[in-house]
């Protein structure tokens, strides 16, 4: 077995555990393989041991991997922060997009969306760490540009994503996680049918899983420590 496919299945292991400790299903939770600043050749591995979605940051890198690996039928998810320029890409080459924080990138995508294409699955950025973090949007403006999201055609909202700043403290993590899934609940009661909880990568899927995630983002504990 590679080191990547031990890996995966030392990931999986960790997500059954947790789930198994939250009373959740194990197929609760999707495993998003983050494969930033690693060649095709990576990614190639993750998918012959059996992961089909791969998150990346960076939208000229991902394109170039992506055409690498047309023959794979892999679902490629945008998870970095997107500037309203770059914006064509994604939409034209990704299924997901985790990282909408702002009402102008969310249309740019929605009408850039092909036509022929389902809609991009969408989750808006909440900044759940305050002063710590730059990206997202803040807590408090979620709810507006949650529902103006939802209205767009191209686009289907699917729930909130949110990069806590790194933490020892599972208490504090647990806390950060909390907000994101009572956010969601509260969008829920409001008429926004969300499932989506996007939260939770190497140093920290377990408290995510406690707190509801339902796809946790690994890019480290799968493929090495990044340069
Ligand atoms: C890099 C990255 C990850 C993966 O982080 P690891 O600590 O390597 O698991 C997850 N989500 C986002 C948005 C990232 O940029």
């Amino acid at each position: 077995m590679t080191s990547i496919a031990a890996n995966l299945q030392a990931v999986r292991a960790r997500i059954a555990a947790a789930c198994a400790a939250a009373g959740r299903p194990a197929d609760a939770v999707q495993l998003l393989a983050v494969s930033k600043t690693w060649p095709a050749a990576g990614v190639r591995e993750a998918a012959a041991a059996g992961q089909r979605a791969f998150g990346e940051n960076y939208v000229q890198e991902a394109v170039d991997k992506a055409a690498e690996l047309t023959g794979l039928q892999l679902d490629w998810h945008f998870i970095g922060p997107l500037q309203s320029n770059k914006t064509r890409p994604v939409a034209e080459g990704f299924a997901w997009v985790h990282s909408v924080d702002r009402l102008k990138v969310a249309e740019r995508l929605a009408a850039q969306r092909p036509h022929g294409m389902p809609p991009l699955q969408a989750c808006i950025q909440v900044n759940v760490s305050g002063e710590a973090s730059k990206s997202g949007c803040a807590p408090d403006q979620a709810a507006a540009l949650a529902h103006a999201v939802a209205a767009l055609p191209g686009l289907r909202l699917r729930g909130l994503m949110a990069i806590p700043e790194p933490s020892d403290d599972s208490r504090l993590q647990r806390s950060r996680f909390a907000l994101l899934r009572q956010l969601r609940d509260r969008l829920n009661a409001e008429g926004l049918g969300l499932d989506t909880l996007s939260m939770g990568m190497s140093e920290d899927l377990e408290a995510a899983i406690m707190e509801g995630a339902t796809i946790v983002r690994v890019g480290t504990a799968i493929f090495g420590k990044r340069d």
